[in-house]
């Protein structure tokens, strides 16, 4: 028994230490506007985003924090689904839009915009947005026009993106009569659009042929020192899953014939420190560290016979497309008029149009975007599939640094900031890639309309998958053994101090101290807390949270609060600090579970604002008057469970 009264100043102290950013803005990866959202992307992106969203409030406030989605409604794929459906291109969009925007709500994924790229109230914001940055990359000289092949339909006068072509599979052991342009989706063949054997439009059916057409293509080459140094300075905080890929992209490499080895060999040891490889083609690349060594080996190469070439293929992207539904290319191109922005760039570009439109909503100066965008106090959290995560560090890191007017150089104040990127690993449901035709497939609404899941309880037991640090299953015995839990103990651990302080303490928080140990552990937990939310590791913290929870079963196992016959002083102040535990908790799964949280919340008559990490470690007063006893986990009616509930 300690004599701890008021806050315990190591709590507090672990808060004063922590490094908040000034202002924080958090995306998520945009579904595309062709289908519901399923498990996959809210599992993926949108969940663990928003629990990173309301972890920022509770460090910053949540009026520093913009969170920003939309749909990715431009390009090929919504234009296809549209087509496909019979239905005009903006109508079939609105409804995708407006179904996903219910299912994120549903879901309490808290946006402050669910916007899209083509609505009404962002479009010509961003329309200018990505106009401005192409003509700051074209000034900049990362933007080359080149003319390629690309298919055209007579019939209706436009050119075709590569999937609005089928044809017959040039593969000779393959008779598929409806393969893609670039790839047999039967035997898996790769070739080129060329070598498709009886093309034609899936349009109009009549028969394309290859025009030549000229795009803008983006050098990222003209950054990529610059993105090198900024991955080199992410070792420490990145996941390897995200940066070890990008980071071996963007290492200067150069590649030579193979039939020049034994002389490379022979010259090895003079040459810059790098590793080498071998490459298809029989060819043989070399990775140096930087860009100056590799200019050093190829000139020392070069004087012994041996011509190389740099291997940036991957930096080189065309950018533009030739499909009119999307953002126009300025109108000074003149030889690129009637295109559009490709879709990708357009995507990693909208989450900023998308906070000025979340600004104009909250009643606030859209100008202000600059404040969370090119403020080297404040943060960006990108959560997306790691497979997007070339597109969101590289394609992005490029764009960004082009519009700097010294682009040999990392962003300063008044540039657009680096972000930081968490990748998640594909959801595989019952061991398998989700898939219509396997029936493992779900949509977001199917779990809770079909299966009679609360939100929450689907929101838990993904952030336990850790999907950001591995590939997971999502089996639904988990996730009903799981819910047992939170209806059984954790439930428990809710109700008994609300339920003992109306039973036997006039329905008050009772005078009394806190215990030391817990105060302890409380110290330790909050420790675990701030560190593992900050990389949104969740898994382990989350087990570690349920059995800080489990102190307030145990504080009712040992002093009996609920029992008269025990003595009163002990019973006191254990209940006075299982109402410090429940205070903590409810705020640590605040992110996790929000819903849940405001009930809890209401029960504890404590004020909105409660939701802060300053909070944490500060017990309900004696004297606090309560509400009634909530629901809060329901119990999983299939397997005839009841909450505990006792006192
Ligand atoms: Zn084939």
């Amino acid at each position: 028994m300690g004599d701890h009264r008021g806050p315990p100043s190591d709590v507090a102290s672990v808060l004063s230490n922590l490094k908040r950013p000034r202002r924080a803005v958090v995306t998520a990866g945009m579904p595309y506007a062709n289908g519901p959202l399923h498990l996959g992307h809210l599992a993926g992106a949108h969940v663990p985003a928003d629990i990173h969203a309301r972890w920022m409030g509770l460090l910053i406030g949540r009026e520093n924090v913009l969170f920003v989605c939309g749909t990715d409604e431009h390009g090929s794929t919504s234009e296809l689904s549209a087509l496909k459906a019979g239905k005009p291109i903006r109508e079939f969009v609105d409804t995708i839009h407006d179904q996903q925007a219910k299912t994120l709500q549903r879901y309490s994924v808290g946006l402050d915009t669910y916007t899209g790229t083509s609505r009404p109230e962002c479009f010509p914001i961003h329309a200018k947005l990505c106009q401005d940055i192409l003509r700051q990359l074209r000034d900049h000289g990362l933007l080359e026009k080149r003319s390629s092949r690309q298919w055209f339909d007579p019939k209706v006068q436009r050119f075709l993106p590569d999937r609005f072509v089928r044809g017959r599979c040039p593969n000779p052991k393959c008779e598929n009569e409806d393969a893609y342009s670039d790839e047999c989706d039967r035997c898996g063949h790769q070739h080129s659009p060329e070598d498709l054997i009886r093309p034609r439009s899936t349009i109009s059916d009549a028969t394309p042929e290859m025009r030549e057409t000229v795009h803008w293509f983006l050098d990222m080459s003209k950054v990529s020192e610059t993105m090198r140094e900024w991955l080199e300075g992410k070792k420490k905080t990145w996941r390897s899953s995200v940066l070890s890929g990008v980071l071996d992209t963007v290492m200067p490499s150069l590649r030579f014939a193979g039939e020049h080895e034994p002389a490379y060999k022979e010259l090895k040891a003079s040459l810059p420190k790098h590793k080498s490889k071998y490459a298809p083609g029989k060819q043989v690349v070399l990775q140096f560290t930087n860009r100056a060594d590799l200019d050093t080996a190829r000139a020392r190469l070069k004087d012994s016979g041996i011509d190389s070439e740099l291997a940036d293929g991957w930096a080189h992207r065309s950018i533009t497309r030739d499909i009119a539904w999307g953002v126009p290319v300025p109108e000074e191109e003149t030889d690129l008029a009637g295109k559009t922005l490709y879709v990708w760039p357009d995507s990693l570009i909208a989450p900023i149009s998308f906070s000025r439109v979340a600004l104009t909503q909250r009643g606030e100066n859209p100008e202000r975007y600059a404040e969370f965008w090119r403020d080297p106090e404040a943060r960006i959290y990108q959560f997306l599939g790691q497979d997007n995560v070339f597109f969101y560090v590289l394609m992005q890191g490029a764009l960004w640094l082009g519009t700097q007017s010294d682009i040999t150089r990392l962003p300063v104040a008044g540039d657009l900031q680096l972000t930081e990127i968490f990748g998640c690993f594909h959801l595989q449901v019952g061991g398998q890639k989700m898939s219509k035709s396997l029936g493992n497939f779900f949509t977001g609404d199917q779990l809770l309309d079909e299966k009679g899941y609360e939100a929450d309880q689907i929101r838990y037991y993904l952030a336990l998958l850790g999907l950001a640090e591995k590939q997971s299953d999502f089996e639904f015995a988990k996730l009903d053994e799981r819910n047992k839990f939170l209806a059984g103990p954790l439930n428990a651990a809710f109700e008994r101090p609300i339920s003992a302080a109306h039973s036997k303490f006039g329905g008050r928080v009772p005078e009394g101290v806190l215990i030391e140990k817990v105060v302890a552990d409380t110290v330790r937990i909050v420790q675990r807390y701030v560190k593992s939310m900050d990389r949104a590791d969740h898994p382990n913290l989350l087990f570690e949270i349920e059995n800080y929870a489990r102190t307030i079963n145990s504080l009712f196992t040992q002093y009996k609060p609920h029992d008269d016959r025990h003595p009163e002083e002990s019973r006191r102040n254990a209940l006075f600090t299982a109402f410090y535990v429940l205070k903590n908790l409810m705020i640590m799964l605040y992110p996790f579970v929000p819903s849940t949280m405001e009930r809890l919340r209401e029960s504890l008559r404590l004020p909105a604002d409660v939701f802060r990490i300053d909070e944490l470690g500060t017990p309900i007063p004696a004297g606090h008057e309560l509400g009634p006893k909530g629901t809060y986990f329901p119990a999983v009616a299939a397997e005839g469970h009841e909450p505990t509930s006792e006192a």
